[in-house]
């Protein structure tokens, strides 16, 4: 059975779902080396809530818990929002979400505004400049949501304290330059990510 949590420095992370709406030609989950810290994270089911708050047992001593994967953890989020909630709770730890902005999409709903209030970070990978690089490295499930992700920054925006986008530096040099324009104009941080093979 995989690891529902994984310690990075003194940052906990949540390895939500293995399932994902992407399929990144860079993601961790297609190297062979995984995250380099010899944790399995290939789950056999997505965890429920109460395995994720039992795994965590007390938030206050990290630094920063993280909803992530191996995988894209807003495609569960009541389980994102159910375990956000609790923490929040009992704990004065900072929250963060990172995703592919997908959600709002997929749900239908707006989930930014569902987050407000629980979640203080959220890192929304932006990967690319426009919808074609976007479709050619990240193989979506649907060919227009780049506008979808850029629809997600902006909500994200409204009711989320601290927003970043990220690339990761596989793209040329002007599409990284590209990108950061947006994120400046969206008034977003950004960051860019090293690939590692
Ligand atoms: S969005 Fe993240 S988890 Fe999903 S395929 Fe891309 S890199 Fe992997």
């Amino acid at each position: 059975m995989g690891m529902i949590t994984y310690t990075i420095d003194n940052r906990l992370y949540i390895n939500v779902t293995n399932k994902c709406t992407n399929s990144c030609i860079f993601c961790i989950r297609n190297s062979e080396k995984g995250l380099g810290e010899g944790y399995d994270l290939w789950l056999e089911k997505d965890p429920t809530a109460e395995e994720i708050l039992f795994e965590i047992k007390d938030p206050q001593k990290y630094d920063e818990i993280v909803f992530c994967g191996y995988g894209e953890p807003l495609i569960k989020l009541d389980v994102v929002i159910e375990v956000a909630k609790k923490l929040k709770e009992i704990s004065s730890v900072p929250l963060r979400v990172n995703t592919n902005g997908h959600a709002s999409y997929i749900h239908k709903k707006n989930v930014p505004q569902l987050l407000s209030g629980f979640i203080d970070r959220i890192s929304i990978s932006l990967n690319a400049p426009d919808k074609e690089k976007y479709n050619e490295i990240c193989r979506p499930f649907d060919k227009d949501i780049y506008d979808h992700v850029i629809e997600f920054i902006k909500e994200s925006r409204k009711y989320i304290k601290e927003v970043w986008v990220s690339c990761v530096d596989i793209i040329s040099k002007e599409e990284i330059e590209e990108c950061k324009k947006i994120a400046h104009k969206l008034g977003v941080n950004f960051k860019l990510r090293a690939y590692e093979e």
